[in-house]
């Protein structure tokens, strides 16, 4: 160590370092896939990595619209960082593994996976969270789905442009949202016509947001003649031609930068039928419940990558002759972010296994509701936590070097894609009015913890009452939804928490013991175990 400046945090298993993580692996039912993890876990903290995560977001993806001789190609090229990111992810079968291995505690496996993996480099996620999310989604045209479901979940990454029979493993990305609207697809106005039997059409039109606009097949929202419809439209046709897909450029994001955003305009594009026609939404909806469980999973592990670093810096950083994790109001800003990474971990963990039991109606109705909700919440809390962990790194934390640059670039994105905060919010409102019985399966889960702290019991009373409040409802969805978040995450904490983290979070986020910012914990003994707990250790 040199001029008090902390060692790299590198070499360490990110998923041995994670408590939290561990137990809840195996209380959701994923101890079958430990060695998956614990492998991952250790990949993802080698320098190798680690260089493959800074690597493709200094060289963002370049678009190439045509080749040499003025042929429009439309092809995307990405830095050799890029390919071995999605090597890995694809390798340990982040893209599929529930529907390659369709065993209780798959999707809790995937999460824990996908959550490690995710802390390396998040941008790459977008692709691979598209691959799995279209299988349940394409499952609802079975025809299609015994065609290219066995090459979406091949452990085979094979990138590049070609029929897709020819290729051993393909990606699939999604194309929903239109210049004049992504919330109300309703507004959608690309046109889709019927060319035949078989749910063939030629859509035209054009996309004001299509991410990974390099993968082989796209499931897109078109207008039908019976109305807002789904189709799936390959990159390259059957015989090797290139469908009607251009890519006319490349957004300049905030952040995700490793990762291809497009504008994309189809000229009678050949796409099929998935599901049922006028029907678009409820089909593709199947998609993104599950890419929005991936934004609660990208949000936990941006919280957890931010607090493992903070922790790390500040006991390695000395100022005012002590080491900043001993400076008391140090422990308490660090107690509270790994308090709230702690929850989410939790809450993530939950919700990965409502994806597995979603056979079971209570489960399924818990998974409806508790998705929105978790989906709000913990977007919103991780741009929160990154900004107080490069904080906690003063100076260094504000240069790109200390990875907290580009995970504080990157917190904002999953509050917005796949529905933003407020979307989201009235989502939930929606599913309390249309599916009473999302509420039941809610408060089931939550009342669970009743019977071991007055104040947690005094809150679920209290958020019953505020339920049933119709008055303004839309106006108060965001009030009543984070008080749901928090009451599940609390209710989480109360049955398999840490005692002292659990005790934290009741006094602060239900008893309302706390500030307006991070570090305003009640102070006792109990603050400097728990960033001891959550600080990952150099072998
Ligand atoms: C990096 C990136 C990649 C993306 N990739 C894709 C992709 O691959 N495919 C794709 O289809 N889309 C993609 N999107 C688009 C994304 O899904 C949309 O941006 C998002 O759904 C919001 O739509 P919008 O931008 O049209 O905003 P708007 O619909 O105009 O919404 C603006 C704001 O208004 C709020 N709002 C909307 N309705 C209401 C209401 N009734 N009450 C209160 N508030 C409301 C929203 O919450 C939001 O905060 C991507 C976006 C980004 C930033």
């Amino acid at each position: 160590m040199s001029a008090n400046q902390p060692p790299p945090l590198v070499d360490y298993n990110l998923f041995e370092a994670d408590a939290p993580l561990r137990e809840a692996f195996e209380r959701e039912g994923a101890s079958w896939a430990h060695d998956l993890v614990r492998d991952l876990g250790s990949l993802a903290g080698t320098q190798q990595a680690i260089d493959w995560g800074f690597q493709a977001n200094a060289n963002p993806p370049q678009l190439r619209t045509h080749d040499r001789f003025g042929n429009r190609i439309d092809e995307v090229e990405f830095h050799p960082a890029w390919h071995e990111l999605m090597h890995v992810a694809i390798g340990h079968g982040l893209h599929a593994l529930p529907w390659r291995e369709p065993r209780a505690g798959a999707h809790v496996a995937r999460a824990a996976a996908f959550y490690i993996w995710s802390q390396v480099e998040g941008g790459h996620g977008c692709p691979v969270s598209m691959t799995y999310a279209a299988v349940p989604a394409l499952r609802q045209q079975p025809r299609l789905a015994q065609q290219w479901e066995p090459l979406m979940t091949t452990l085979d990454y094979d990138p590049g442009l070609r029929p897709p029979a020819t290729k051993r493993g393909v990606l699939f990305g999604m194309a929903m949202t239109e210049r004049q609207g992504g919330s109300d697809v309703r507004t959608n106005t690309t046109q889709a016509v019927p060319t035949g039997s078989n749910g063939e059409h030629l859509v035209t039109g054009h996309k004001w947001f299509c991410s990974a606009p390099m993968c082989d097949a796209f499931l897109v929202l078109a207008q039908a003649p019976g109305g807002l419809s789904c189709f799936l439209l390959p990159r390259v046709l059957p015989d090797g031609t290139r469908n009607g897909f251009h890519i006319e450029r490349l957004k300049d994001k905030l952040g995700n930068r490793s990762n291809a955003s497009s504008e994309v305009a189809f000229e009678d594009a050949w796409a099929l039928l998935v599901g049922e026609e006028g029907k678009g939404v409820r089909t593709i909806i199947e998609m993104v419940n599950h890419t929005r469980l991936d934004c609660i999973i990208g949000s936990a592990s941006l919280m957890r990558q931010a607090v493992a670093q903070a922790t790390h810096h500040t006991a390695h950083r000395k100022a005012f002759g002590k080491l900043l994790s001993e400076q008391p109001l140090m422990v308490n800003v660090l107690a509270d972010i790994a308090v709230e990474s702690e929850a989410t971990t939790l809450l993530m963990m939950r919700l990965a296994r409502a994806f597995d039991q979603a056979d079971d109606p209570n489960e399924a109705e818990f998974r409806r509701i508790g998705v929105a909700l978790g989906k709000f919440w913990t977007c919103k809390r991780a741009v929160a936590v990154v900004a107080e962990a490069l904080e906690c790194h003063g100076g260094n934390g504000y240069v790109e070097e200390s990875i907290l640059p580009r995970l504080y670039r990157e917190a904002p994105l999953n509050s917005i894609w796949e529905g933003s905060g407020n979307v989201n919010a009235l989502d939930v409102l929606r599913a309390m009015q249309r599916e009473p019985a999302t509420v039941s399966a809610y408060l089931a889960e939550v009342e669970l913890a009743l019977g071991q702290n007055a104040a947690f019991d005094k809150a679920v009373d209290e958020l019953k009452r505020n339920m049933s409040n119709s008055q303004d409802a839309e106006s108060r969805a965001r009030l009543l939804v984070e008080r749901m978040a928090v009451l599940l995450e609390g209710s989480l904490l109360l049955r398999h928490g840490d005692q002292i983290v659990t005790e934290l979070f009741v006094s602060s986020r239900i008893a309302g013991n706390w500030g307006h910012t991070f570090g305003t914990l009640d102070p006792g003994p109990g603050l400097k175990s728990v960033l001891e707990q959550h600080r990952p250790r150099l072998d």
